[in-house]
């Protein structure tokens, strides 16, 4: 069985004796918590990380990732410099990066597989905007997202985390109900399943307003296997209000 994975995504937030302050808090309070950790803070952080969550059972994680391996590529990090720094994780195609960044289908799927070939485990986000769920469109925007990393990735699939994040509900306190996640998680299991013998094995995250009052539900679900999480996480205890609901 899966255990539950939660992930911190910290986006622009934080600074040194912030983050210090922050980490402490998590680590003084894990006794008890079983599910797997992670924080994803932006990239000088990393090696900051790296020091302080040494010998502890929560990792690192990146919020993006170049799609090359090299080069002439000014103002991008790459997955074997992640690797260098003990990274374990690295968010690709947040909602955030595809709006503002442009980021397409194709180059998601890029990034991942850099990931995957350096060790890091690669969560993909996908998720559809408020538009396109009013207009029944969610099922095949998130296929449609997840369907060009299974292509790029193939056997290494299973290998990877999903993140459903409805852009709708990102940082509105709009948070999907228990079932609607269940219904696109569903939706995306089947997916993997038709590509991997070992779908059962990915972890799929629910991210999008999910705090210490709704985790618990959210996570009941059966194929929500963690979550992915803003706002909520750069608050210690409530982060690990998060991390008990899932252990
Ligand atoms: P919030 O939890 O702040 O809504 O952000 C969700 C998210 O985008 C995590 O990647």
């Amino acid at each position: 069985m899966r255990s539950k994975l939660m992930v911190g995504n910290w986006k622009m937030n934080g600074s040194l004796a912030a983050n210090a302050s922050l980490l402490s808090d998590i680590l003084a309070g894990m006794a008890g918590v079983t599910c797997r950790a992670a924080v994803c803070s932006p990239f000088v952080y990393l090696p900051q990380l790296q020091v302080l969550l040494a010998g502890s059972s929560v990792a690192s994680g990146a919020q993006d990732v170049s799609m090359h391996e090299s080069g002439a590529f000014t103002g991008e990090v790459s997955a074997s410099m992640l690797r260098d720094f003990g990274v374990r994780f690295a968010i690709v195609g947040h909602s955030e990066r595809r709006q503002y960044h442009g980021e397409t289908d194709a180059q998601v799927a890029a990034k991942a597989q850099r990931a995957l070939a350096a060790g890091i485990t690669p969560i993909v986000c996908v998720g559809e905007s408020l538009v396109e769920r009013e207009a029944g469109q969610t099922e095949a925007v998130v296929k449609r997202q997840l369907a060009a990393v299974i292509h790029a990735n193939g056997h290494c699939i299973s290998e990877i985390v999903v993140a459903y994040e409805p852009v709708w509900a990102i940082g509105t306190g709009r948070t999907a109900t228990p079932e609607m996640a269940q219904q696109v998680h569903a939706v995306l299991r089947s997916q993997l399943q038709a590509a991997t013998a070992h779908a059962d094995r990915v972890s799929i995250l629910y991210g999008g307003s999910m705090n210490a009052a709704n985790a618990a539900e959210l996570l009941a679900q059966p194929d929500v296997d963690g979550g992915l999480i803003g706002g909520a996480a750069l608050k210690g205890p409530d982060f690990l209000c998060m991390l008990q609901a899932a252990s």
